[in-house]
């Protein structure tokens, strides 16, 4: 009686077992790209997280496999920003040229981030996703941002001591001094030649020393999904389901409405543009830190044909201000607490909060939850009580991966579209002869 019993279970066993096998000779011979070792992390990490409770698992046994991971992507970040920036400044000739791609960036920042918000309030104004919901708001607070006055911000991108802002990993005054001390360099002509041979060497090395970290990727993701499908499982999910897919929704028609458009203008197609920007993505949408795929944005916007001058400027400064996804959820979120606590929203209250969530979404860092702090900037501007973070922020891990994947994905489209706008065209090669 047994024995049939047996063999059924012990088929797709052998099943299991033998494309285990398959996959592992791949990543073991080298045959396997990293993107799709990457893939396979999160899907395997996925499937931990949910077989995790139920063997007794304690999933934050994979937590210190994720730290370690987002510690080393963090760790190459300063050095990496700051080689390739001077290197770049050096090698314009001409400093308008430099403006020109600042201009040209900043405004497609801004612009798009505008879009954003508007494709978030647009999206939660017709689904509604709070209406009908009643969740009890006692006993919630929130903390709330303090925004700094706009000439401190301003002035606080000059350094006062530039060894100090790279300790700090400040980016906009890490940015601010690489091109400052880029252009003396090129200035100084010969006697600066060798001095700029060994930056241009220790850049070529940080990208040495990225892909060697991103060897543990694959492990890394995995435990980065099993520790948040562990803890932020479908019973948390539930009740807010709806404004969670709002936000994927919107998220998805900023790529499409906004991001596919100008990847189509560079003459890149979709499908060659995700292709080169899974790494990235991978690890934005697991870690939640646009900050630790910053250095991997960098290369595969290069290898897509992004050029040197303009991604080693665009993308670094892009992962400070430019936060697409924050901005979306921005909308989004005003909207629901509004509906939640049957505040009214006419035009006007919603045009304000495209304004501030644009600004909002500029101070907020590539850091996870970073937006459920900034985004009591626009509640209080739009008189909704502050406890309103609280109702979401037991799903905010699940919001920000969406949040930080589409950062990430402005960043990188930016960098391409401002290359095809100074050069022509792309230039891929550029990358490939590195
Ligand atoms: N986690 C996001 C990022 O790193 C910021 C946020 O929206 O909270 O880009």
């Amino acid at each position: 009686m047994l024995w049939p019993r047996c063999s059924s279970t012990s088929i797709p066993n052998r099943r299991v077992t033998t494309l285990l096998a398959v996959v592992l000779e791949k990543v073991i011979k080298k045959r396997m790209s990293l993107p799709a070792q990457m893939a396979i992390g999160m899907a395997l990490g996925i499937v931990i997280g949910v077989l995790a409770p139920a063997v007794g698992l304690d999933a934050s046994w994979f937590k210190p496999l994720g730290q370690i991971f987002i510690t080393l992507i963090r760790m190459v970040v300063v050095p990496l920003v700051f080689f390739t920036l001077i290197a770049g400044a050096a090698s314009v000739s001409d400093v308008r040229t430099l403006g020109r791609v600042a201009t040209k960036t900043l405004v497609y920042y801004i612009f798009t981030t505008a879009l954003a918000v508007f494709i978030g309030l647009l999206l939660a104004n017709l689904v509604q996703p709070g209406v009908g919901l009643s969740l009890s708001t006692e006993n919630l607070t929130a903390k709330q941002a303090t925004v700094p006055p706009l000439v401190k911000v301003l002035t606080d991108i000059i350094p006062l001591n530039p060894v100090d802002a790279l300790a700090q990993g400040r980016m906009l005054q890490i940015i601010f001094f690489a091109l400052l001390f880029g252009f003396g360099l090129s200035m100084v002509g010969e006697r600066g030649a060798t001095l700029l041979k060994t930056v241009d060497g220790a850049a070529e090395t940080m990208i040495k020393v990225t892909n060697m970290v991103m060897l543990y990727a694959p492990i890394g993701v995995c435990a980065l999904m099993a520790v948040t499908v562990a803890t932020h499982g479908l019973a948390v999910l539930l009740p807010l389901i709806k404004v969670v897919a709002v936000m994927y929704l919107a998220a998805l028609c900023q790529i499409l409405l906004v991001y596919l458009p100008c990847v189509k203008f560079t003459g890149l197609t979709p499908s060659a543009f995700f292709k080169g920007m899974a790494e990235p993505l991978i690890i934005a949408f697991t870690t939640c830190s646009s900050a630790a795929a910053l250095a991997t944005n960098m290369q595969s916007a290069q290898k897509l044909g992004a050029t040197k001058t303009v991604s080693s400027f665009s993308i670094p400064l892009g992962n400070t201000i430019n936060m697409d996804g924050s901005a979306i959820y921005m909308g989004v979120a005003a909207i629901f607490a509004a509906e939640i606590y049957g505040i009214p929203m006419p035009i006007d209250k919603q045009l304000s909060v495209i304004l501030l969530a644009v600004l909002a979404s500029i101070g907020c860092m590539g850091v996870p939850g970073a937006a459920l702090i900034m985004i009591t900037m626009v509640f209080t501007q739009v008189g909704i009580p502050l406890e309103a973070v609280a109702l979401v922020a037991g799903v905010d891990r699940v919001m920000d991966m969406a949040r930080t994947t589409i950062n990430v994905l402005g960043d990188a489209t930016g960098a391409l579209l401002v290359t095809r706008l100074e050069e022509g065209k792309l230039k891929p090669d550029e990358a490939n002869k590195a």
